[in-house]
């Protein structure tokens, strides 16, 4: 039987041993476990084993699941890892302690707009498009620079990196071809940013070849809650 717990063990093993090869530490590299259609029972095994931070997709199934946790007093990291729409900013911005997936500078005006003043600045990555077709998939790379310095203008928004989903590919080479115009873009910008240390990519299938391309912060879902089943879940 492979629990929550045993599952999160082999995957801190693996991103220790990634870490190792490239001459980085396990706590350079941070995993987000990635708990969108789980139940609420799979995140709480998961925080009884010690994990704090989560990442979720959909609005609604997010912030029901924070409300949940926050009444059992578990202080956890959230993070929003979906696509934003216009109407859910607020709730978002409201809930979420960091956002991967900012893309425009209207919705980085909004959440910046609509940060509550009680909470700390609200944790932002700009997600990019590496895989050149879907512009879903993030913002172009010759727009990141401009929208970054829009970002740094807004008051409730700390920058703090860049996030990608490239195309899924199952072997390396091609893997770290994927990671490696983004890698090397985070690397420029951190140059000459303040705070800018977060790189988010890196999901169950391509872990070890995003940490060896720099990654900083991993998001796995399958590897540590098993394969997902959208027809069946209740959130
Ligand atoms: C679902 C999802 C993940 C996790 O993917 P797995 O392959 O299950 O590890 C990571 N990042 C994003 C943005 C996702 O939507």
């Amino acid at each position: 039987m492979c629990s929550i717990k045993q599952n999160l063990e082999k995957v801190i093993k693996q991103i220790d041993s990634a870490t190792q090869k490239c001459g980085k530490k396990l706590s350079d590299v941070q995993l987000i476990a990635v708990s969108k259609t789980r139940p609420l029972n799979a995140i709480a095994d998961a925080a009884a084993a010690g994990h704090r931070q989560f990442g979720e997709n959909y609005v609604k199934e997010g912030v029901d699941k924070i409300t949940y946790f926050r009444e059992q007093y578990l202080n956890l990291e959230w993070h929003f890892i979906g696509l934003i729409q216009s109407n859910k900013t607020r709730i978002v911005a409201e809930n979420f302690d960091w956002v991967h997936s900012v893309r425009h500078s209207k919705f980085a005006r909004r959440l910046s707009e609509q940060r509550p003043d009680y909470m700390p600045p609200l944790q932002l990555l700009i997600q990019v498009n590496t895989s050149g077709e879907s512009s879903k998939s993030g913002i172009e790379f010759y727009d990141v620079k401009e929208l970054a310095d829009e970002i740094d203008q807004l008051p409730n928004l700390e920058l703090r990196g860049l996030m990608c989903i490239p195309q899924p590919e199952n072997n390396h080479d091609s893997q770290l071809t994927a990671f490696a115009p983004l890698s090397q873009l985070f690397k420029e910008m951190k140059a000459s940013r303040a705070r800018f240390d977060t790189l988010s990519m890196g999901m169950s299938g391509d872990i070890d070849a995003a940490i060896a391309s720099g990654s900083t912060m991993v998001r796995v879902g399958t590897a540590i809650f098993g394969a997902r089943n959208y027809a069946t879940h209740k959130y």
